[in-house]
């Protein structure tokens, strides 16, 4: 039987979109070839990335709002120095709100001034610093929308009257938002997507073309864009599979039936941890992530019983990150609310052994 995936990335994915990726390693379109040893300049490719830049537009509500989206390569990591390779002239803006916030800024002051606007390091990066300025002379924002590792959530986004760029790797089309909003949002597909080896950008194009510095073809979003995506051999498997979880999404009803169900889930789990005398939550109560639910043993000695407990119950991957300790349930897209339904189960036989 399927194990019950709560992984954080790369993380669980549709069944029906795994059985037909695999049907299109086999033989794709009934060409009698594989997807992945087909020319990108094929129709049969070009038609698969098409379909997946138009679904992330549409999917988003961006159509005809002056947004193209992009499938690179190089992972969420690369948009770090990507972002400000393209938008810092002199200064920019960032909010730190976790290690991928951190690695963020990094690597944006290889190209100039950063001004880390808020941070929630003070708290081990358990809460969503609230009221900061941004200064109005920044080449543009820079936010995570939710943090993996610490399992926070940004629930309201600043206005911000300059470019706003997002990094939405762990919570893109899991929940509905004004994404006009932002004039940048990137996101590697291995959270809440596709497998590894590509990440979406979605970009309003009126924001290039304004830094003097000459940029490197494969690090200049334009040069992506004048090539519909296909600067290079794009990973056309990985924006394949991609392609298959936007169109499952769009079948089931888009954002607003996916936030439904990940609303069920993340009800479900944290009111077991609020519930449970064993467990405690480590993120601040207002600022929880629906995918992320980081949380703690209250007593370490029952580590192992636990442990066994979900493993027993067919659970995959409930450790939390190193920084943190304990626990993290991933619940992304794809996870069924039965397999958080299992979870608070577990949880609950926890109680009923040592409790
Ligand atoms: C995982 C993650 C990243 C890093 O993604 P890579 O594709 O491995 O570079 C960046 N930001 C957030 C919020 C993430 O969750």
């Amino acid at each position: 039987m399927k194990k019950h995936n709560f992984s954080a990335g790369p993380c669980v994915l549709p069944q029906e979109v795994m059985k037909k990726a695999s049907e299109a390693i086999l033989n794709f379109n009934g060409l009698d070839l594989s997807l992945i040893e087909i020319s990108h300049r094929s129709k049969d490719a070009i038609e698969v990335m098409e379909t997946a830049r138009s679904l992330a537009i549409e999917l988003l509500g961006l159509e005809g709002k002056g947004y193209k989206a992009l499938f690179l390569q190089g992972g969420a990591s690369l948009q770090f120095l990507m972002v400000a390779y393209n938008l810092l002239e002199k200064k920019a803006a960032y909010l730190n709100t976790g290690t991928w916030s951190s690695k963020a800024i990094k690597e944006a002051k290889i190209m100039g001034e950063v001004v880390e606007v808020a941070s929630s390091k003070d708290a081990n990066f358990n809460y969503i610093p609230k009221s900061y300025s941004i200064p109005e002379d920044a080449d543009y924002f820079h936010i995570t929308s939710n943090n993996t590792i610490f399992g926070t959530q940004i629930k309201e986004f600043p206005d911000t009257g300059i470019p706003m760029a997002c990094d939405m790797s762990s919570d893109i089309f899991s929940r509905q938002l004004d994404f006009s909003k932002f004039d940048l949002i990137y996101a590697g597909a291995q959270k809440n997507m596709g497998p590894s080896g590509t990440t979406l950008v979605v970009i309003r194009e009126d924001i290039l073309g304004k830094v003097s510095r000459t940029i490197p073809s494969m690090l200049d979003y334009k040069a992506h864009l004048d090539k519909d995506s296909m600067f290079n051999t794009p990973p056309v498997f990985a924006v394949y599979v991609s392609m298959l979880t936007l169109q499952w999404l769009k079948d089931l009803g888009g954002i607003p039936a996916i936030e439904k169900l990940n609303r069920e889930k993340a009800a479900l789990v944290y009111g077991e941890i609020d519930r449970n005398p064993l467990f405690k939550g480590f993120a601040a109560v207002e600022d929880r992530s629906p995918m992320n639910a980081t949380f703690n043993l209250v007593n370490e000695a029952h580590k192992d019983t636990f442990d066994t407990l979900w493993k027993e119950a067919g659970i995959n991957n409930l450790n939390g990150h190193r920084s943190v300790g304990g626990y993290r349930a991933s619940m992304y897209n794809a996870l069924s609310v039965e397999s958080a339904k299992v979870l608070v189960e577990v949880m609950q036989q926890l109680e009923k052994k040592v409790g």
